[in-house]
């Protein structure tokens, strides 16, 4: 039985986890859309992995047509509303934004988008168009994270049939069970996710593919399979200490926030977080926004090499969380069978230990953030045939998203070995319009794709028009 307890009343603990981008009202985001120079082939949409047409839905909302601001968004990212939140804007859109370069502040696009994409959430209004003509073509997608979430969206729109199996409870996967809460409330992923069903996918949850119901059974009812399982496991440490109670991994415990009330939470005062990626920086934020004493990065490399961005390091830091670089956790230490501090080496420039370096932090609550193990084992035992590249990810064809394997498409973290929310949705939609060529023989032009490394052409600019789409 673990310690740890739950430490702020219900009405702190919400307020600590309000969401850090307030909404725009009216008259704020008129003003921030006159802003827009409306490039040219705006370098913004470039840097959109879906190929939103911002400037396009800029101008409605200066023009206070939000509804069909919200329209142009949906139809090219069905995810529109929880990108407004949690895309790493700074980075993708707005770091492109040409204002920048002449020393102004980029247009807040995060927050047009989420002003417009609110609206049609709140009130339930269907905006995005779905062909009337029907192929009687059927899908399976497995998993039901953002990645089969964007591919079923556009299949249905495109006039097929689209059927989600999702392992949990509820869809959204790490939309709904991972971001974190301060940036997005699972309730939002859980509107988008009804939004989708509206549209005429299908979501059997609850139903664990391969132990539930066997691959081979979808193979038989289905015309082609999309693999949208996301990630495995949290990676273990392998050091004494690491199956005492008060050890978590990141995302079970992030999962925990996700699933309770905030009030029931249970941390330690003084916690520690080892890794530090972006993964890092949110349990570390928000245990300490719950009301830990302390919450401590442990990195074994400096400050330079974290693969967490500037500006999740910089809101950690503004949040009094702290900090240590090059150091090795050696062994999680214990008293009575609880946690009671954790053993550090020093590291050198090759983050390796270094020998009578060590020293002990005290702490009661130890949080591992090293990454996820990818999912080769399950892949290959329901495709033998299926080629996995490096580090086990699923390996398509970044033109189409299919696998090694006719008719078996595949996206997300799965496929791109983790990026963002963004990059899942635009790998699932480009195996939808794929998978639409396939069935009907209309080509569709698909969206630029963008990596958090740059944008990677030859797809031309940005948003696309699809086909056959009436209404
Ligand atoms: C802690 C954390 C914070 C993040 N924060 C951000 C952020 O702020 N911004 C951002 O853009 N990105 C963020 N990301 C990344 C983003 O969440 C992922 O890139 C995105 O969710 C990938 O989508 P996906 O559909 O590929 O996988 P997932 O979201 O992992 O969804 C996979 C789904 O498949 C289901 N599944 C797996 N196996 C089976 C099976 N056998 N049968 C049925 N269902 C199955 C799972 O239950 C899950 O629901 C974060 C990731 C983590 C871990
Ligand atoms: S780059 Fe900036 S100014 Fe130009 S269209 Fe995009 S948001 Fe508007």
């Amino acid at each position: 039985m673990s310690k740890l307890k739950p430490i702020l009343p219900k009405a702190k603990a919400r307020e600590a986890m309000e969401e850090i981008k307030p909404a725009f009202a009216s008259q704020e985001a008129v003003t921030e859309a006159n802003r827009c120079l409306y490039c040219y082939d705006a370098p913004c949409i470039m840097a959109c992995p879906t190929g939103i047409d911002i400037p396009g839905f800029i101008k409605k909302i200066a023009y206070d047509n939000v509804k069909g601001a919200a329209r142009t968004i949906l139809t090219a990212n069905i995810l529109g509303n929880s990108c407004a939140r949690v895309c790493p804007t700074k980075v993708l859109c707005e770091g492109a934004c040409v204002l920048e370069d002449r020393d102004h502040d980029p247009i807040d696009i995060g927050r047009l988008q989420r002003y417009a994409t609110d609206r049609v959430l709140e009130t339930g209004e269907q905006v995005v168009a779905v062909s009337p003509l029907k192929s009687g073509k059927k899908v399976a997608l497995i998993g039901g994270g953002p990645a089969s979430l964007g591919c079923a969206a556009e299949l249905v729109r495109l006039g097929h049939e689209a059927v989600v199996f999702e392992k949990k409870e509820h869809p959204g996967g790490l939309n709904t069970y991972g971001i974190a809460y301060y940036k997005m409330k699972p309730e939002i992923s859980l509107a988008e996710v009804e939004m989708i069903e509206k549209l005429g996918v299908e979501f059997r949850c609850g139903i664990e593919v391969g132990t539930d119901l066997a691959v081979d059974k979808i193979l038989q009812e289905f015309d082609a399979v999309f693999l949208g399982i996301g990630l495995g496991q949290g990676r273990r440490l392998a050091i004494p200490g690491e199956d005492l109670p008060e050890v978590a991994d990141a995302i079970d415990f992030i999962a925990e926030i996700h699933s309770q009330p905030l009030e029931t939470v249970k941390l330690g005062k003084n916690v520690v977080v080892l890794g530090c990626g972006n993964t890092a920086i949110d349990a570390v934020s928000q245990a300490k926004r719950l009301g830990a004493e302390s919450a401590t990065i442990l990195y074994r490399r400096s400050e330079e090499e974290m693969s967490a961005y500037g500006f999740e390091y910089a809101l950690a830091k503004s949040e009094r969380c702290e900090f240590m670089f090059q150091v090795a956790p050696v062994e999680i230490l214990e008293t009575n069978g609880h946690v009671s501090g954790i053993r550090l080496a020093k590291t050198d420039s090759n983050a390796q230990p270094i020998t009578g370096s060590e020293f002990t932090v005290n702490c009661d609550h130890v949080i591992k953030a090293l990454g996820q193990t990818k999912m080769e084992k399950t892949l290959l035992e329901w495709f033998p045939k299926l080629k996995l590249g490096a580090g086990g990810k699923i390996e398509v064809d970044p033109l189409t998203q299919e696998t090694s394997i006719p008719g078996v498409y595949a996206g997300g973290d799965a496929a791109n070995g983790g990026a963002e929310v963004v990059n899942a949705v635009a790998e699932g939609k480009r195996a939808a319009l794929h998978l639409h060529q396939t069935f009907t023989g209309e080509a569709v032009t698909p969206p630029a794709q963008t990596t958090r490394y740059g944008i990677e052409p030859p797809f031309g600019s940005g948003f696309y028009e699809p086909v056959r789409v009436s209404g």
